[in-house]
C-alpha cells in the first residue's frame, strides 16, 4: 500500500520553513547543511511489546515531516533505529533489558521477542500509511560500529574503563554536557534514583559498554571482555555511520531529551570535535483521558486494540489535529470528531470523483484556480511555521466545505475538477498521508476516466442485454462485480446509472 504514496524528488521549492529547534529553544529558518540533501535520524522503537497510540503519535508526526520536506524537493535521507539490545527497563545504567525480560518471561530466544515486535512494529506503521524509513538499522547489526565508537572516546580522553568491564563516558571531561536539556550536572545527579555503581568515577557518568551479568543471553566480544552497549551508544554510531558525523534533523520523543539525547550529543561530539546535529525536534506524548499513559495505570492503548475500534487514517488525523511539540489527549469523543473530518475529507474526494463522470468539458473555472492557489499557499504557511499539521488540516477542511458547495451548485468543468483532485490528493494523501479514496477509485489523469466511462457504459450494456434475456443470474453477477469493485448500479425510470460508492 504505502508505495503508492511516493514521489519522485522534483526540484527545491523556495520555502520559508521554519523549524522549533529544541537546541537554541527558538524557531529558526530551516537551512540544511547540504542542500537538497537532508539528513535526518529519528530514535525508533525498543522492540519488547506492541506498539501503542504514543508511538503512532511520535512517528506519524515524523512521517509528516518527511513528507514535507521530500514535497519542498529536499532529498531526505530517514533513518530510523530498531533497538534490539541495550535499552534497560529503568532507561538509565541499572536495570535488565528490556528485550531480555520480555524473552525469559515467554522462555523464548530474544532475537525471537525482537524480531516479532519488529514485524508487528512495521505492520502497524503501514496500516497508519507511516511511509517506511530509507535505513531502518538494528541496534544488534552494529556492535562493530559502537565498538569502535567507544575506543575512539576512550583515546580521546573522554571515556574510561572501570576496570570491572563496564566503560563509562566522563561528564567531567565534556565541559558542554547539558546543552540540550540545559540541566547541570548536579541537577542531574540529584534527579537519579539509581545507586551510583562502584566502578564509577562520578554519579553522573553513563555506560558506553556493559559487562555482561551471568546469564545474559545478548552479549558480544569486546576489548573489555563480553558484554553488550549501552542504550545511548547506538544513536550516536548508526546516525554518523548513515548520515556523516554532523547531519541535520535528530528527532524523538521529548521524555528522551534527557538522558539519551544528551548522551548521544556527548559520544558523538566528543569523539569527532564537530557538531552533530544542526536540529533537535522533539515530539510530546499522549495522555489518556487527562491522564500518562501507563501499563501499571491500566490506560495503555496499543494500535492494534486501537484499531479494532477506530480506522488507522481516523487515528491518523485525529494525530496530526494537534501540533507534534503539544501533548495528545486521547479520548472516544475527540477519535469520533476525527472520524467525522476523516469522512468530510473523503467525501469531498469522492464527490469530485463522481462530479467528474458527467462534468462538462470546458474552460477551466478562473474562480476555482484562485481558490486552489489559496489552499495551496495556506496550507504551506501553516507547514511552514514547525510543520503545523493542525491548520494544514483547517484548510484542506475549509477547501472540501467549498467543492461540495460548488459541486451542489453549478457544473464544474472536468478540467477544475482535475485542479481540485489534484489539490486535494497532494495535500491530503501525499503530504498529510491520509487516504482519501480506496486504491481502485484513485486515478492519476481526469482523462483516464473517459475511458472508465466508456468501459462501465458497454458493461451496463452486457447487463441489460442480459436481463432482456431473462438471464437474472448473469445480470446480478455483474452488478454484483461492479459493487465489488466500488462501483453502484441504480436502476432508474432514465436507464441504469452508475456513481461511485
Ligand atoms: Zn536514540
Amino acid at each position: 500500500m504505502g508505495a503508492c504514496f511516493t514521489r519522485l524528488n522534483v526540484a527545491l521549492k523556495p520555502n520559508n520553513l521554519h523549524v522549533y529547534n529544541t537546541l537554541t529553544r527558538s524557531k529558526e529558518r530551516f537551512e540544511p547543511l547540504n542542500p537538497p540533501h537532508v539528513g535526518m535520524y529519528v530514535c525508533g522503537p525498543t522492540v519488547y511489546g506492541d506498539a501503542h497510540i504514543g508511538h503512532a503519535k511520535s512517528y506519524v508526526s515524523f512521517d509528516v515531516i518527511v513528507r514535507y520536506l521530500r514535497h519542498l524537493g529536499y532529498n531526505v535521507r530517514y533513518v530510523q533505529n530498531i533497538t534490539d539490545v541495550g535499552h534497560l527497563t529503568d532507561d538509565a545504567d541499572q536495570g535488565e533489558d528490556k528485550v531480555e525480560k520480555k524473552a525469559r518471561a515467554e522462555q523464548v530466544h530474544p532475537m525471537q521477542i525482537a524480531q516479532k515486535f519488529t514485524w508487528s512494529y512495521f505492520e502497524d506503521m503501514a496500516r497508519l500509511a507511516v511511509l517506511k524509513a530509507d535505513i531502518q538499522p538494528f541496534a544488534s547489526g552494529h556492535i562493530i560500529e559502537q565498538i569502535e565508537l567507544v575506543k575512539r572516546l576512550i583515546a580521546a580522553g573522554h571515556a574510561y574503563d572501570g576496570g570491572d568491564g563496564n566503560v563509562y563516558f566522563d561528564v567531567a571531561s565534556w565541559p558542554k554536557y547539558g546543552k540540550l536539556s540545559g540541566r547541570s550536572v548536579e541537577e542531574m545527579i540529584a534527579g537519579t534514583r539509581v545507586e551510583t555503581a562502584a566502578d564509577k568515577r562520578a554519579p553522573a557518568d553513563f555506560a558506553l559498554w556493559k559487562r555482561a551479568e551471568p546469564g545474559h543471553i545478548m552479549q558480544w566480544p569486546s576489548p573489555w571482555g563480553m558484554g553488550y552497549p549501552g542504550w545511548h551508544l547506538e544513536c550516536s554510531a548508526m546516525s554518523m555511520k548513515y548520515l556523516g558525523e554532523s547531519f541535520d534533523i535528530h528527532g524523538g520523543g521529548i521524555e528522551n531529551q534527557f538522558p539519551h539525547h544528551e548522551d548521544e550529543i556527548a559520544q558523538a561530539e566528543a569523539a569527532t570535535g564537530k557538531p552533530f546535529v544542526k536540529y533537535w525536534l522533539h515530539n510530546n506524548m499522549v495522555t489518556v483521558g487527562g491522564q500518562k499513559m501507563g501499563k501499571s495505570l491500566g490506560n495503555f492503548i496499543t494500535l492494534k486494540d486501537a484499531f479494532e475500534k477506530w480506522d488507522p487514517m481516523v487515528l491518523r488525523l485525529f494525530i496530526l489535529q494537534s501540533h507534534y511539540r503539544s501533548p495528545l489527549d486521547f479520548s472516544d469523543e475527540a477519535l469520533g470528531a476525527a472520524k467525522e473530518g476523516y469522512s468530510r475529507l473523503r467525501g469531498a474526494a469522492r464527490a469530485i470523483r463522481n462530479a467528474a463522470v458527467h462534468a462538462p468539458d470546458k474552460e477551466v473555472e478562473p474562480n476555482v484556480v484562485q481558490l486552489v492557489a489559496q489552499a495551496r499557499n495556506q496550507f504551506s504557511e501553516a507547514m511552514d511555521d514547525d510543520f503545523g499539521s493542525a491548520g494544514a488540516l483547517a484548510v484542506l477542511f475549509g477547501l472540501s466545505r467549498d467543492i461540495n458547495q460548488m459541486i451542489a451548485g453549478n457544473i464544474v468543468s472536468r478540467t477544475s475538477l482535475g485542479l481540485l483532485y489534484t489539490a486535494i490528493t497532494d495535500l491530503g494523501q501525499d503530504i498529510l498521508g491520509l487516504r482519501l479514496l480506496d486504491e481502485y477509485q484513485e486515478y492519476p489523469h481526469l482523462s483516464r476516466l473517459l475511458h472508465e466511462e466508456l468501459l462501465i457504459k458497454h458493461i451496463i450494456e452486457l447487463r441489460g442485454a442480459a436481463r432482456e434475456a431473462k438471464n437474472f443470474a448473469q445480470a446480478d453477477a455483474i452488478r454484483q462485480r461492479l459493487d465489488e469493485i466500488g462501483i453502484l448500479l441504480e436502476d432508474t425510470p432514465q436507464g441504469t446509472k452508475w456513481r461511485f460508492k
